[in-house]
C-alpha cells in the first residue's frame, strides 16, 4: 500500500482498505540538523501530517487505535532527567513540529475520545538506524572493512548528552501502550545518558584504536541551536507497562559495531 503523510486523500483511501486496528504514525522528516534546512517541509510532514492521520481515522468510522510517535526532542532544553510533567522547549523546527503532534493527539483523544496513546521515545537506534544519525555514522566509519591506514571521521559536538537504547525495545513499549485499556503519554528511555564522545570512545576501543587519531572536528555538524543534555525518566512506563529497556549502552555500541 502507497500513501504519503502530505496528502489526505491517500490516508483515507488506505485506512478505508486496510481497516486496521492499529496505526502506528512513525513517519517524519526526522533528522533535527536537515530540518533547519528544510523546516517548512518537515512541519508539513511532521505536524499537519499527524493532524491529517488523526482526522482521516476519526472520518473513516474505524474503531482503530493511534499511537503517535512523540519525541524527547520536544523537551530540548529542559533540565534532565525528562517525564512526562516536563514542560516541552524544543530547540529545532523538528522539535517544534512534534510538539504540535504531541499536543493535536492529546487534543484528539479528549475532543472525540479516540484512543490515542503518544510515546515520547528517546534516542532508539539499532543496526538499520539511518546512516547520517551519530551513532551509525560512527559505528559504520570504525568497521569500514577497505579503510587505508589513514582515515578521518568528521563529527560535530562531541559534548551532548543523549539517553540512547535499542529500538526493538522501544517498539515493544509502542505496542504494549495500545495494548491499554486507556491511551496516555508515555516516556521511553533506559534513564542512562552519555556523551557523543563517550559512544566514540566505546566504538573504537572495540577495533582497538584510538579514536584521537582519527576523529577531527567539523563545524558543518553543529546545530543552529543544540540539545545539551536528554535523559529519561520512564518510571511511569515501568509501572504502568511493566516495560524497562533490556539493551545497555555498552551492549548497543557492541551489536551496532559488529552489524556493520
Ligand atoms: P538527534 O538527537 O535526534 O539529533 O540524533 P543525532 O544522532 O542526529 O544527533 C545526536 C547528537 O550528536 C546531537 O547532539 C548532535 O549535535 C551530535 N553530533 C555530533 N556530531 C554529529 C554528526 O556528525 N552527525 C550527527 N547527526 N550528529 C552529531
Amino acid at each position: 500500500h502507497f500513501a504519503d503523510l502530505g496528502d489526505s486523500c491517500s490516508l483515507m483511501k488506505i485506512l478505508n482498505e486496510v481497516k486496521p486496528d492499529e496505526v502506528y504514525n512513525l513517519g517524519a522528516q526526522s533528522h533535527v540538523k536537515v530540518s533547519f534546512d528544510v523546516p517548512e517541509y518537515t512541519s508539513d510532514v511532521v505536524a499537519l501530517g499527524s493532524l491529517r492521520l488523526l482526522e482521516a481515522i476519526r472520518h473513516a468510522g474505524i474503531d482503530c487505535r493511534y499511537y503517535q510517535a512523540s519525541s524527547s526532542e520536544m523537551f530540548g532544553s529542559a533540565a534532565p532527567a525528562q517525564s512526562e510533567l516536563t514542560p516541552f522547549q524544543p530547540r529545532s523546527p523538528y522539535a517544534c513540529a512534534k510538539v504540535y503532534g504531541h499536543n493535536i493527539t492529546v487534543n484528539y483523544r479528549e475532543s472525540y475520545g479516540m484512543h490515542a496513546s503518544s510515546g515520547i521515545l528517546f534516542n532508539h537506534e539499532s543496526p538499520r538506524r539511518g546512516e547520517t544519525f551519530v551513532t551509525r555514522k560512527i559505528t559504520r566509519a570504525v568497521a569500514r572493512p577497505k579503510r587505508g591506514p589513514k582515515w578521518t571521521l568528521r563529527l560535530g559536538n562531541l559534548d551532548a548528552k543523549r539517553d540512547w537504547g535499542y529500538a526493538p525495545d522501544y517498539v515493544e513499549a509502542m505496542w504494549r501502550m495500545l495494548q491499554q485499556d486507556s491511551p496516555g503519554d508515555y516516556v521511553i528511555g533506559t534513564g542512562e545518558s552519555h556523551t557523543v564522545r563517550q559512544f566514540v570512545e566505546r566504538a573504537f576501543e572495540l577495533v582497538n584504536l584510538d579514536w584521537r587519531d582519527y576523529v577531527a572536528i567539523d563545524p558543518r555538524y553543529f546545530r543552529p541551536a543544540e540539545v545539551d543534555h536528554l535523559e529519561a525518566d520512564a518510571s511511569k512506563a515501568r509501572r504502568a507497562l511493566g516495560w524497562t529497556a533490556k539493551v545497555t549502552f555498552p551492549e548497543l555500541v557492541r551489536l551496532m559495531v559488529a552489524a556493520d
